[in-house]
């Protein structure tokens, strides 16, 4: 069996200045224009083919075309690459000077899988499938997923399985190497949703004239309270929030129209559907009940992480044999958001996370400007992605 772990540290100073390069970029978004070129020239270097896949993704194919029909599985890789708009505060030699900063350690992300791509292309006659690597941009805006699978990301080959990594920081997940993951689901959806009121202006003087939009509006924000408290079963955690309400004109005009913007979070994606189906009913419903109508329109946003079964059975065990047994720990608790999901409710999935130290303590966590990445985690981190990848086609023939 390939040692990794020894190859990966081998390689540790270059895939600690490829980080170093990435971060001083620190480019936002789905504008990751000059951390493309540089992926790009490292993958050649490799001696393998980098192909962009949305504005500013890479992917690339490591391994042979199978011989027969069916045989041979495709696992995709994922980093993200982008960085966020704050000014960085870590007083590192190589921080960036542009104003942003790879405060969530993306550039971490990226650069092992750099590692992880050498690694497994000095590894390639051996591997029993392929290995897609997926570079992306835009996490942090949650639109880069999507752009580089409208693009194309899953088919030609088409992706069987895929694994997402991030660094972890603060509390008691971010001893140096620690691979954590969460069985089923790992993190909220996030949906967005707009409702309009529409109602009849006319004089304060004289209510029986009009319709009151705000306070339909008021008896939508009620109705939609009782939706969690009442039609969610309470040892489960969602989330129905009226962020925004603004209508009417003066205050002796009752109100033509009022508009709530309210965000939707769903533990799973059954329960997503359900709030999204009884969001409308209820708002709707209650408008009519008042002599009003009401538009709603739902931007279904970013679906909950759903790690499958049969990914959590294995690839915990591939992490293992880089990290040891003792340095891989399941989780019961949720996270923020993170827009792998795009993938993994694609395609069967799990999202591993990797500690990345405590250098500036351990209350200091990501998107912080004042984090320090513990660089050892970076040839860690490629071993793991590399082993995953090579284990999981071995034992999935
Ligand atoms: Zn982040
Ligand atoms: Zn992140």
């Amino acid at each position: 069996m390939t040692d990794y772990r020894k190859e990966a540290e081998a390689i540790a100073a270059e895939i600690t200045e490829a980080r170093r390069v990435i971060h001083g970029y620190a480019e936002l978004g789905l504008e990751t224009v000059k951390t493309a070129a540089f992926i790009e020239e490292k993958l050649r270097s490799y001696g393998i083919e980098p192909k962009r896949c949305g504005k500013n993704g890479v992917t690339a194919i490591i391994g042979q075309e199978p011989a027969g029909e069916g045989s041979g599985k495709v696992i995709l890789l994922r980093g993200d690459i982008d960085a966020l708009p704050m000014k960085e505060e870590t007083g590192l030699p190589f921080a960036a000077t542009n104003g942003n900063c790879h405060s969530c350690g993306h550039d971490l992300h990226g650069a092992m899988l750099l590692g992880a791509a050498k690694l497994l292309k000095a590894h390639e006659k051996e591997l029993k499938g392929r290995v897609k690597l997926m570079f992306q941009p835009g996490e942090e805006v949650l639109g880069g997923a999507n752009e580089m699978i409208a693009d194309g990301l899953l088919e030609n080959p088409k992706v069987d399985v895929a694994i997402g990594m991030h660094t972890s920081s603060g509390g008691d997940h971010c001893d140096l190497g620690l691979v954590t993951f969460k069985r089923d689901y790992s993190t909220f959806s996030g949906d967005f949703v707009r409702v309009t009121v529409h109602g009849k202006q006319s004089h304060g003087s004289r209510p029986e004239t009009g319709v009151d939009a705000i306070n339909i509006a008021a008896h939508i924000v009620t109705g939609l309270e009782e939706l969690i408290a009442r039609e969610v079963s309470n040892t489960e955690r969602s989330v129905v929030l009226v962020g925004k309400i603004a209508g009417g004109d003066s205050c002796n005009t009752q109100a033509g129209t009022c508009v709530l913007e309210i965000s939707v979070r769903a533990a799973s994606s059954e329960r997503r559907s359900f709030l999204k189906q009884r969001v409308k009913e209820i708002s709707e419903g209650i408008a009519l009940a008042f002599r009003g109508t009401a538009e709603t329109e739902y931007v279904y946003g970013q679906p909950p992480m759903y790690n499958a079964p049969e990914m959590c059975d294995c690839v915990p065990g591939y992490a293992a044999e880089v990290v040891g047994q003792d340095m891989v720990k399941e989780l019961f608790e949720f996270g923020g958001t993170e827009d792998f999901t795009a993938v993994a409710e694609r395609v069967p999935s799990v999202y591993l996370h990797i500690g990345s130290g405590a250098i500036a303590g351990r209350d200091v966590t990501h998107h912080n400007p004042k984090i320090i990445f513990d660089e050892a985690v970076l040839p860690i981190g490629a071993a793991v992605y590399a082993n995953v990848a090579a284990r999981y086609l071995e034992e999935h023939q």
